[in-house]
């Protein structure tokens, strides 16, 4: 007879499915072909239909059609004639809207769950539990919002029609993450779903014409890259949110460069997943199990890097394996299994290759006994460990069920390890001892940092990435900015009374005779060609005006490499001095000064960077009235504009030494056993081109603020009055800045500004020319997707800082890293 005891010990788990009957429903069982949704309605749709099976037995779900650019043009056109009137709303009762959204995704949860598993093959259980109630939660947040918009973004607006582009992995929360804070802003949206899955999309379409959303707000256009690529063309749109792989994501660079378009990319990553020795080695397996194997390790974010300390490398390695062989792959629908299917063949055979190619650099690689189904993309979880460093199964996003296994033995080397690839998406850090965790989370460059925990999302904590894992935030307020641009017009308000003939003057620079070197002289002549007192070096003392300037690089005046300079002329036409014409090598000097630059300063404390800038505006304050000569005399402009100028560049200076030690992160509240800390830190190196508008206060305002937040710059003086800023290197040199902190060159910025945009180590641009050359410097970005604003609304007058352009270059001038640490009960 069978013993109570020994029933249990043979228990094994029978297939629990949920039942698809709503979703079978909803479907017509397979036979339903869906168009677009555009201004509200069903459209017809012309382009060819495509089909989508489920990937965990290849049943039929429904078809769909691949968007033509008429179609996007449609719902470009739907979603511009909806925004005035989505925006005249107001934040109220835009809010209600979202609650509206956020409740009927709750009431139809199981359906959205059972459409999503089944399109993505993804398993029921995550669907249920993580992707819907989520999604639902990013609706509820963002519909608050909304009701704060006004208040709490003051001197915003909407940025206008947004494409948002979204891919497979996770198709209705990357839909909530896109489309909440788009709407909550004001703004319409067209998206477009990726080819595999585009269900979950269709079904929120459907549920916001049930709720009354107005037509043309949400437009849903269907369709594979081509889609995408023509909405990314869109002269129609104004900015585009993309989630999606890095080299796709680098397409959209280069696609939008020039045009004008915001641009936000969540892109791929290979996550470190850090486990020292004083880790609780139960929970980081635990921990291992949800940050690699969830949603099959397709998860942008996933710690697909296990980096563990070689003492308890054994260990770790054995309990891992002991876990893995009791995950359990099976159909999606099965509310009983861990593991789902792989999305597609495409992708399953892609995983594949990377196994191979690692079996073939030395990798073992590992995989537990349980079967997977023989039907559909399954595959089973994977451990791959002794893989060289430079094997592509160690350096390239695999998003699959693989887990690379690395060792180190010193929390130096484990963050050495960690910042050594060129994503920085998330990083998780297993240890019991939290002033470790907390030593090393700021270290790791990467936009998330999970301690003691992996994988957890929220509507509050802003989620995006470091380096080629891109740009802008997903979530909270930070994520909320991707959808604001200043409100037209607060310039010329900002620029009112005290300082309005400055204004004025630096509007129109150039009235009567132009002091622009004649063409010839632009192209500079060698040292050689000119007679001695036009060469470097000879200052006529009578004047010091007209002397001949260097190029600052790492703390020194350098001659520039190619030995030319430009001559000058003042706003009478008379010569006065002389800028050298830097080159490319003067270009790679000065980001290597910076680079080196970089780190000691990033460590620095805001109380130190706020005496030394604090130092800077007094040396500057005490040669003002010099500067505003200079100033005069090159630009033409009157005394008092000119004065006022140059008071205005001290007032910035004092300023952004003010924000210093004050331009604080935040504490997210996210609801789980969690505290977030939203840190701001520095973006790195800072590629500052200077506008002609303000050539003092321009330039040294810049600067301030970039070093202000911990940044390093190297600056391209103005080109058509490039004077100015050579002389405050004189002031930066007697003001305790360390050399390299901050790089001065001039130039034709057609020869120097694209290499800066090019240079691998530059991590932002900010261009305040807004000229042909600014598109060519964010298409040329691409390379390593550095963050670029260029000023094109003109947010920044230089003469009278408003509130609103300090808050953004301090925004500019930061990243959020979002630092999760257990907190509470
Ligand atoms: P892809 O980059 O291939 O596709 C993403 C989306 O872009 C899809 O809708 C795709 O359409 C579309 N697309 C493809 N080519 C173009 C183009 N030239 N122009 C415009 N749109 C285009 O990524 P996957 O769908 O394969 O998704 C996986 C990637 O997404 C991974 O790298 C992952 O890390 C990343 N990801 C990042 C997240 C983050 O927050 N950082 C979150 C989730 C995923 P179609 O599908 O029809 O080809």
């Amino acid at each position: 007879m069978t013993q109570v005891r020994d029933a249990f010990q043979t228990l094994d788990y029978g297939p629990a499915p949920e039942s698809h009957e709503l979703a079978a429903e909803w479907l017509h069982s397979g036979e339903r072909v869906f168009a677009h949704y555009i201004g509200g309605r069903w459209t017809d749709g012309d382009g060819t239909v495509h089909q989508t099976r489920c990937p965990g037995d290849g049943q039929l779900l429904g078809s769909f059609r691949y968007g033509t650019d008429e179609d996007v043009d449609q719902a470009v056109a739907a979603a511009a004639e909806a925004l005035p009137e989505w925006q005249a709303l107001g934040g109220h009762a835009r809010s209600r809207h979202l609650y509206r959204l956020a409740r009927q995704i709750q009431k139809r949860s199981r359906l959205f769950a059972v459409v999503e598993s089944l399109d993505n093959g993804k398993a029921i259980r995550e669907a249920r539990d993580l992707d819907i109630p989520l999604a639902a939660r990013h609706f509820y947040h963002h519909a608050g919002w909304a009701q704060l918009a006004a208040t709490e973004f003051p001197g915003y607006e909407p940025v206008g029609v947004v494409g948002q582009i979204i891919p497979w992995n996770f198709p209705l929360l990357m839909l909530a993450w896109k489309v909440a804070p788009a709407l909550a802003a004001g703004n319409t949206v067209v998206l477009k779903p990726a080819e595999c899955t585009p269900l979950s999309a269709l079904l929120f379409a459907e549920v916001a014409r049930e709720t009354g959303l107005p037509p043309g707000v949400l437009n849903i256009v269907t369709g594979d890259g081509a889609t995408g690529a023509a909405l990314t063309r869109h002269d129609g749109v104004a900015k585009i949110a993309f989630t999606g792989s890095t080299d796709v994501g680098r397409e959209i660079r280069r696609a939008t460069a020039g045009t004008g378009r915001h641009l936000s990319l969540e892109l791929g990553g290979k996550s470190p997943f850090v486990v020292f020795e004083s880790a609780d080695l139960d929970a980081a397996v635990e921990g291992i199990v949800d940050g690699v194997w969830l949603n099959q390790g397709q998860v942008c974010c996933a710690g697909s890097r296990l980096l563990v300390q070689e003492s308890v490398e054994q260990e770790m390695l054995d309990r891992l394996r002991a876990r893995m062989e009791r995950i359990r792959v099976g159909h999606p629908l099965d509310k009983s299994i861990d593991m789902g299917a792989i999305v597609d063949a495409t992708q399953k055979e892609r995983i594949e290759g990377f196994l191979a190619a690692g079996t073939e650099d030395g990798a073992t690689i590992w995989q537990p006994d349980a079967a997977v189904p023989e039907d559909g993309f399954f595959l089973p979880p994977t451990l791959c460990t002794g893989a060289p460093a430079s094997s592509t199964i160690v350096t390239d996003e695999i998003f699959g069920p693989v887990l690379v296994s690395l060792t180190f033995r010193t929390p130096a080397e484990a963050v050495a390890l960690a910042n050594d690839t060129r994503y920085g998406l998330a990083a998780s850090i297993w240890t019991e001892d939290l002033s470790l965790a907390l030593d090393v989370a700021p270290a790791i460059k990467a936009g998330t940092v999970w301690v003691n925990c992996t994988n957890l999302f929220d509507a509050a904590s802003g989620f995006g990435g470091y380096r080629e894992s891109g740009f802008g935030r997903e979530g909270g307020r930070e994520g909320m900015w991707e959808y604001l641009k200043p409100v037209a017009g607060s310039r010329r308000e900002a620029a009112a009374a005290p300082t309005a003939e400055a204004a004025d003057v630096a509007r129109e620079p150039s009235t009567g005779s132009l002091p622009r070197p004649a063409p010839e002289q632009l192209a500079g002549s060698a040292p050689e060609e000119l007679p001695p007192s036009a060469t470097g070096g000879r200052d006529a003392p009578s004047d010091p005006i007209d002397r001949t300037r260097k190029l600052w690089i790492g703390g020194r005046q350098k001659r520039p490499d190619g030995g030319y300079s430009i001559p000058q002329l003042d706003a009478r036409g008379t010569p006065c001095g002389e800028v050298p014409r830097g080159n490319r090598k003067d270009v790679r000097n000065a980001v290597e000064a910076a680079a080196k630059a970089r780190g000691p300063w990033g460590a620095t404390t805001g109380h130190l960077r706020a005496q030394i800038l604090y130092f800077l505006a007094e040396n500057l304050a005490v040669r003002a009235d010099e500067f505003a000569a200079t100033l005069s005399r090159v630009t033409g402009v009157s005394e008092a504009a000119a004065s006022a100028e140059a008071h205005a560049a001290v007032q910035a200076v004092f300023t952004f030494a003010a924000w210093a030690d004050k331009y604080d992160g935040q504490v997210h509240s996210t609801p789980f056993r969690n505290v977030t800390f939203a840190m701001n830190e520095p973006v790195g190196t800072v590629a500052i081109r200077s506008g002609d508008a303000a050539p003092v206060a321009g330039t040294i305002a810049s600067v301030a603020a970039a070093l202000s937040q911990g940044n390093v710059a190297v600056v391209v003086a103005s080109e058509r009055f490039p004077l100015p800023a050579l002389d405050l290197v004189q002031v930066l040199e007697t003001s305790d800045i360390p050399p390299g902190t901050v790089n001065v060159l001039s130039g034709i910025h057609d020869e120097v500004f694209p290499t800066l945009a090019a240079h691998d180590d530059v991590d932002q641009l900010w261009d305040f020319v807004a000229d042909d050359l600014s598109g060519r410097a964010e298409g040329l970005s691409a390379g390593n997707l550095k963050r670029v604003w260029v000023d094109r609304e003109g947010a920044i007058n230089w003469l009278a800082l408003s509130d609103l352009a300090t808050g953004m270059l301090l925004r500019k001038g930061t990243r959020v890293k979002n630092i999760w640490v257990p907190y509470g009960v």
